[in-house]
Parts: structure tokens; C-alpha cells; sequence
């Protein structure tokens, strides 16, 4: 591996997918993907390795050191070298991998598009933003109830690199708490036209030069609308006027006025747009007036999972170069040899200190691919029709987003600031890329709703909802996974450690249930951030649990060499995350359960 390079864990993906999950015996039966196999997976999957590695990859530090410029009538450029990847990415027909054909998608499931996009985030991040919002964006679009000629004309253009998206919700005054917007949209004599006049800040792409348009995915208040989310409608705003042939027109007044300059992501655009600031902005209606919100829900959850993506991408890249690296460094010798005159030099993987870093970065990498994958994998179960089913299942996801967004993005950052440490002080300069790495896996925490926001979501509405409805279908889900590791004899003490962890879990929930019940609204929110912590500590375990199952299944089939080496590796992890991260739950849980307000003494902040 050199300086500068990105390795997808091409192994483990092909695990996860098809000895874990078996995605492509399980979708076989779901109508819209009879058409593939696991023969055609394969090929997207080293398609999308081979674009990661060496062409995308190429231009991350690029990127990072170029950033972007902006002129004085808004128009950003981007590094030179993001044009021939972003085409690349366009003709390998990634950005709409898993949308639907009739909108100019592949119509690959969910679970394949995944694992796509955890590689050409991997490999550069702050790129992948430009296609992920564009995907995200066009996805909104093929909704029944967008505005069906600008279905019809721009998904098309934006899966085939042609045009971008963006989602504008935040104001200056309007980060958090959305439903304090201040964009004005007023209705024309034209059915759904408006004219828009405001200022979103901190929008990542709202220009650049990699396509010809530029759709922004907009939220504004209409006149007399109620305060608060419920006021607020969702626009279409171009950037470029077109016609129904699709054939650009003058500029609509939608232009950046500033970028930010920030400590990662540099090659993403992030930007103030003025709309209607100079002359007249005109925007589109998508769905009722004040039906915005939910109608960004859809665009939001879908950025929530792929935050989760990115940081699986950012943790899984920093570990391998962290991996190669100390194979590589030779500093210092073993441990045993320390009293020796001059004792044999060892590379630093051969230090347990090391080795314990790798050994967590790897069980948490490799957890949350599982978990990852495992949630898109829901959502192509959906596609079978059934509707009890589907909304069991989508329970499921939508439990698990704020772990998938918030838990995860954390663990990354966490895992990429292991790397740096296992480089030493090579892993603090430019030479290598785990620096980047950690600087661009930080925003993952604050956009898409921060991750404080997050894990109130999680316990004030996802654990309450249906009375606790999802929290136990979890539960359940989690025990039969318990009862089949149960049935491997060697997993008994990492089943037993992880069902004291689950016990803990539900008892903490209860717990906090109670605060809350008896009033104290502030006393339980305080412990959200914990919860969360603890939840997606148990979950990660959980997964870890699955997969040193399936490895056990192979091992005992007989698997051999580095199939064998693989298989261990798994039975590994699960081993110390059960005995070095389960017990921090168990810890967590204790200290929430001792329901320390102390922060919330007046006079402390105030
Ligand atoms: C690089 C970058 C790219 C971005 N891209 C986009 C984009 O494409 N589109 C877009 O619309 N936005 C985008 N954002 C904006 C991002 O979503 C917001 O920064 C984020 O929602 C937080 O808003 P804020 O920065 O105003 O922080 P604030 O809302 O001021 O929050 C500050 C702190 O207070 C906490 N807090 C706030 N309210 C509460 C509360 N009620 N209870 C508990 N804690 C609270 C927060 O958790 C946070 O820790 C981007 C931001 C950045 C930096």
C-alpha cells in the first residue's frame, strides 16, 4: 500500500454479503431482482473496488490540499482532477446503483448499493459528497408525488452525471432547530411556481463544476404558514431555468455568496446561498404546502444511513492503512528482548500495545459493516410486498438510524484517531492519509442532525414509540441471535457476556423510562447521549457475535489457509470485544442508572 492509497476490504464484503447475510439467496425470491445473481454482484462490487482504488482514491488528497474557489458570480471550481473522476463515477453507473431502472438506475438492492458506496467514500469522501447528495436528491424526486415533468427529466440526468442536487434546510439562525426557517416563498400566477427569497448557510455542493444544473432540494415558508416545521414547504429551485425538453436556459437567481473554510472535507463545497437576492429566484412546489418536512424526512433518512456509510468507508480505510503500516514500521524490539544489548528490530504490529489498537479498530470496523448491511438488507426484504412485514421491518431501520448515524460516525472517529496513534508521528502529517481521515470524519457528527440531537431521537421517540413496540422487536431479534450462538459450545462466555450487557440495556431503558415518566424530562435527556452509547455498544456486540458464528459454521466445514486465517479473525473479534468493549456497556449502564444530575445544577453554565 503506498502513502496515499485506499484498499477496500473486498474479503470481508463478499463475507458480510454472501456467507453472512447470503443477500443473494435471500433476494433471489424478490421480484425486482430476479434478474441477478450473485455472479453480477460480484462484478459490480470489483467494479466499484477497482474505481475506489485507482481512480478515486487519486484524488482524495488532491482534494483536501486544492479545496475549492469561488468567483465573484458564484461559481465554485473544483480540483481539476474531480472532473474525469466524477465522469468516471457517472459512466460506471454507481450514482444510481440501487434507483430504480424506469428512472435510469441499475436496480441493484440496497445492500450491493451499500457496499458500493463504503468503498468510493473510503477512497475519498469529500468528493462522494457531490454524487451522494445528487443520488439522495434524485431519489426525492422519484417520490408519486414530485412534480412528475421534473421527474421525468432531471432523475434521469442526475443518475447519469448530468445534473446535481443539493438539501438546503440550514439558516444561519436554523441549524438544529429547523423550524425556525426564514425563507420567504410567494406564490405566482403560475400553478406551483413561487418566487423564493432567504439565505440557507453550510450547503455542501450548492455550486460546482462537475455537471451542467444544479437541482437544490429547498425549504421555505409560505405566506401565513404556521410557525415551526409545520409552516414549512419543500421547492425545487434550479440553478439553471430549463424547459420540459430539458434545454438550460438564463440563470435563476439561486447563487453562492461565500464558502467556508473548514478543518476536512476541503474538496466538498460548503456554501451560503442567496436566493433571490438580486433579482427574482423562482422555485418549484413539491408536494403541499406546508407537507415540507416530511416530505425532507424522506431525503433526511436516507442521509442519516449514508453518514453511516461514510463513516463505515472513512474506519475501514484508516484501518488498513493503519494495518499496512505497521506491518511495515520497524521500531524497537519485543518486548521480551528489552534487557538485550542489541536485540532483533520488530516491526511495530509485533508490539501488543499495537496490537491491541488494531485488534479494536478491527472488531469495530468489522461490526459495523456487519450492521450497516444488515439495515439496507431490510430495506430490500420490503421490496417482498407483504405489508405487516414491511412495517416490522422498517421499525427496524428506522431504530436503528441514530446507531447506524450517530454511534457509528463516533466509533469512526474514534477508529481514525486510533490509526494516527499506530503511525506515531507519521500519522500526524500530510505524508499519510490517516491525518485526513480523522479531520474529514468529524463533520459526520454535527450534519444530518448532530449526534446529541440524535440520541434524543433515540430515547425520547424511537425507544417510547408503540409503547416500546420496536425496542422489543429488537429484543427479540437479539435473542434469537443469542440462542443460535448459543448452540456453537466455544461462543458460551461471549454469549453470557453479551446477554449481561442486554440485561443491562433493558434495564437502563426501564430505568429511564421511569425519570421520564415522573416528569423529569431534562434529568432523563441528560442520559441520552449514554443510551445511545450503550445501545450501539450492545449492537456492535451483537454483530460481532453473528459473524463469529458464521465463522465458526465455515471452520468447522472445513475451511482452510487464508479462509481459515479469515475465519479466526472473526472468532477473535468477537472474543475481545466481549471482554475489553462489552464491559465499558456494563459500565454505562451503572453510571446512568446512578442518575448524576450535577450538570444541571443552576448557576453552573449559566
Ligand atoms: C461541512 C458541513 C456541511 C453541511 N452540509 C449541509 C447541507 O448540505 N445542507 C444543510 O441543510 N445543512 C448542512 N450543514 C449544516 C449542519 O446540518 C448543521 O451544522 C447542523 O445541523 C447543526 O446546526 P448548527 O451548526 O447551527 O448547530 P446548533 O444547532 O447551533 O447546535 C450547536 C450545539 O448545540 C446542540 N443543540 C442544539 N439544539 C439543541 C437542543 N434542542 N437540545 C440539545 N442540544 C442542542 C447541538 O447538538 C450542537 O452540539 C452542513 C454543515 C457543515 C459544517
Amino acid at each position: 500500500m503506498s502513502a496515499t492509497s485506499y484498499k477496500a476490504d473486498l474479503r470481508d464484503i463478499k463475507f458480510v454479503l454472501f456467507e453472512q447475510m447470503k443477500a443473494h439467496e435471500q433476494l433471489a425470491d424478490v421480484p425486482r431482482y430476479k434478474d441477478f445473481d450473485r455472479d453480477m454482484y460480484e462484478a459490480v462490487l470489483d467494479m466499484a473496488r477497482d474505481l475506489s482504488e485507482n481512480v478515486l482514491s487519486p484524488v482524495n488528497k488532491v482534494g483536501d490540499r486544492e479545496g475549492v474557489k469561488l468567483d465573484g458570480e458564484g461559481n465554485i471550481t473544483t480540483p481539476d482532477c474531480f472532473k474525469g473522476a466524477y465522469k468516471a463515477l457517472a459512466e460506471s453507473g454507481l450514482i444510481g446503483a440501487s434507483l430504480a431502472q424506469e428512472h435510469g438506475g441499475q436496480g441493484l438492492p440496497h445492500v450491493v448499493d451499500i457496499a458500493t458506496h463504503e468503498m468510493t467514500s473510503g477512497a475519498a469522501m469529500a468528493f462522494n459528497m457531490y454524487p451522494g447528495l445528487t443520488r439522495a436528491a434524485a431519489n426525492l424526486l422519484t417520490w408519486p408525488d414530485a412534480p412528475a415533468w421534473i421527474q421525468a427529466l432531471a432523475v434521469p440526468k442526475m443518475l447519469g452525471g448530468e445534473w446535481g442536487g443539493t438539501m438546503c434546510l440550514t439558516e444561519a439562525g436554523a441549524g438544529t432547530s429547523v423550524g425556525d426557517n426564514r425563507a420567504a416563498a410567494v406564490p405566482t400566477a403560475d400553478d406551483g411556481v413561487y418566487h423564493l427569497t432567504g439565505e440557507k448557510v453550510f450547503i455542501s455542493g450548492a455550486d460546482q463544476d462537475l455537471v451542467s444544473n444544479i437541482l437544490h432540494m429547498v425549504l421555505a415558508r409560505t405566506p401565513g404558514a404556521p410557525p415551526g416545521t409545520k409552516g414549512l414547504s419543500m421547492f425545487i429551485v434550479p440553478k439553471f431555468h430549463f424547459d420540459a425538453a430539458g434545454t438550460l436556459g438564463a440563470r435563476n437567481d439561486a447563487k453562492v455568496v461565500g464558502i467556508e473554510h473548514k478543518m476536512g472535507i476541503n474538496g466538498s463545497a460548503t456554501c451560503t446561498l442567496a436566493l433571490g437576492a438580486t433579482g427574482t429566484c423562482v422555485g418549484y412546489l413539491y408536494g403541499g404546502e406546508h407537507q415540507g418536512m416530511e416530505i425532507m424526512f424522506r431525503m433526511m433518512n436516507e442521509a442519516r444511513i449514508g453518514v453511516g456509510i461514510q463513516a463505515l468507508g472513512l474506519a475501514s480505510a484508516a484501518y488498513q492503512n493503519a494495518l499496512a503500516y505497521a506491518k511495515d514500521r520497524v521500531q524497537g524490539s519485543a518486548v521480551e528482548h528489552f534487557r538485550e544489548t542489541d536485540p532483533p528490530r520488530v516491526t511495530i504490529n509485533k508490539h501488543p500495545d499495537v496490537r491491541r489498537n488494531l485488534m479494536l479498530m478491527k472488531c469495530q470496523v468489522d461490526a459495523m459493516r456487519s450492521l450497516i448491511y444488515s439495515v439496507a438488507n431490510r430495506f430490500d426484504k420490503t421490496e417482498h410486498g407483504d405489508e405487516s412485514e414491511k412495517e416490522y421491518l422498517l421499525g427496524l431501520v428506522e431504530l436503528m438510524t441514530p446507531i447506524v448515524k450517530a454511534y457509528c460516525s463516533d466509533v469512526s472517529f474514534s477508529v481514525c484517531s486510533t490509526a494516527v496513534q499506530v503511525f506515531g508521528g507519521y500519522g500526524y502529517i500530510g505524508e499519510y492519509p490517516v491525518e485526513q481521515h480523522l479531520r474529514d470524519s468529524k463533520i459526520m457528527a454535527i450534519y444530518e442532525g448532530t449526534n446529541g440531537i440524535q440520541a434524543m431521537d433515540m430515547l425520547g421517540r424511537k425507544m417510547r414509540k408503540g409503547q416500546g413496540m420496536l425496542f422489543m422487536s429488537w429484543l427479540d431479534e437479539a435473542n434469537m441471535e443469542l440462542e443460535r450462538a448459543r448452540a456453537i459450545g466455544e461462543l458460551a462466555e461471549e454469549v453470557a457476556g453479551l446477554e449481561r450487557a442486554r440485561d443491562q440495556l433493558g434495564q437502563t431503558a426501564m430505568h429511564l423510562g421511569m425519570v421520564g415518566a415522573q416528569g423529569n424530562l431534562r434529568g432523563a435527556m441528560l442520559q441520552a447521549t449514554p443510551f445511545l452509547e450503550l445501545f450501539g455498544t450492545v449492537v456492535l456486540g451483537l454483530h460481532s457475535l453473528w459473524q463469529a458464528r458464521v465463522a465458526h459454521e465455515a471452520l468447522r466445514d472445513g475451511a482452510t489457509g487464508d479462509d481459515g486465517k479469515f475465519y479466526r479473525g472473526k472468532i477473535a473479534n468477537a472474543r475481545f470485544y466481549m471482554k475489553n468493549v462489552i464491559p465499558r456497556a456494563t459500565a454505562i449502564a451503572k453510571a446512568i442508572q446512578m442518575g448524576d444530575e450535577s450538570c444541571l445544577e443552576d448557576g453552573l453554565f449559566d
